[in-house]
């Protein structure tokens, strides 16, 4: 049993390093379930609901996703229930579909700066078969902030200025006390690989900052305090000075 439990209504199964895939969350209210992210494949998705199902959680009825990288959205198109994102991800979601997954075309997207060695690599690994690579866009998409009754419990789901992505969302959920992050407290490694950009990282502290909870899921790194995560992003901003 891998998945981990925040509170009675929300849980994450850890990150794995291995072919980078990110934490997955869960938030289970009394009419609906919601999942943070959809994994960075097929694979990925049934391991999650295998350990869902284990625990007697119903599978989610919809995932959302905090950004457009490939390893919180190459498992959409195999999750069930709908699945919900910002108009942005949309928008490049969209634009990775036209992506091809032969070598050559791998190799023209390392040169052209339109991917990364990091995930370059690591998708090779996650499929050995890259046939099976399958990008599909949201059902659902919003613009701004959407709110989602799971009943007994809510999401906020909202589109907020990060560091990592430009089409970041959080994940809010104020009667736990947790907001999901995703990978939005690292720096954009497509447009300036390890450097933050320190306006975009001073607008985030100060969002963050407002959000009233006591945990931080992080993509990678799994639940911090809320302490924790901001005076490591405080730091950060200091060292730009
Ligand atoms: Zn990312």
């Amino acid at each position: 049993m891998e998945l981990n439990k925040i509170s009675d209504r929300v849980y994450y199964l850890p990150s794995e390093e291995r072919t980078d895939r990110p934490v997955l969350g869960y938030i289970k209210g009394d009419k609906y379930s919601l999942a943070v992210d959809a994994g960075n494949s097929s694979d990925h998705v049934e391991k999650f609901y295998r350990e869902l199902r284990e625990l007697d959680l119903r599978l989610p009825d919809f995932t959302v996703i905090t950004h457009w990288h490939w390893d919180h959205t190459f498992g959409m198109h195999s999750v069930s229930g709908k699945t919900v994102a910002g108009h942005l991800t949309n928008r490049q979601l969209g634009e990775v579909q036209e992506w091809e997954w032969t070598d050559e075309a791998m190799e023209k997207r390392l040169q052209s700066g339109e991917d990364i060695e990091i995930c370059d690599q690591c998708i090779r690994l996650e499929y050995p078969d890259r046939n099976k690579i399958k990008i599909v866009r949201a059902e659902l998409e919003f613009t701004g902030v959407i709110n989602i009754d799971l009943g007994g419990v809510h999401c906020e789901i909202k589109e907020f200025t990060a560091t990592h992505s430009d089409d970041s969302v959080l994940v809010h959920v104020p009667e736990e006390r947790v907001v999901f992050i995703g990978d939005a407290e690292g720096t954009d490694d497509y447009q300036n690989q390890g450097e933050y950009d320190k306006a975009r990282l001073k607008e985030m502290i100060r969002v963050l900052e407002k959000i009233d909870v006591d945990i931080f899921v992080l993509g990678h790194d799994g639940p911090e305090s809320k302490l924790e995560a901001m005076s490591y992003l405080r730091d950060e901003l200091d060292r730009q000075d």
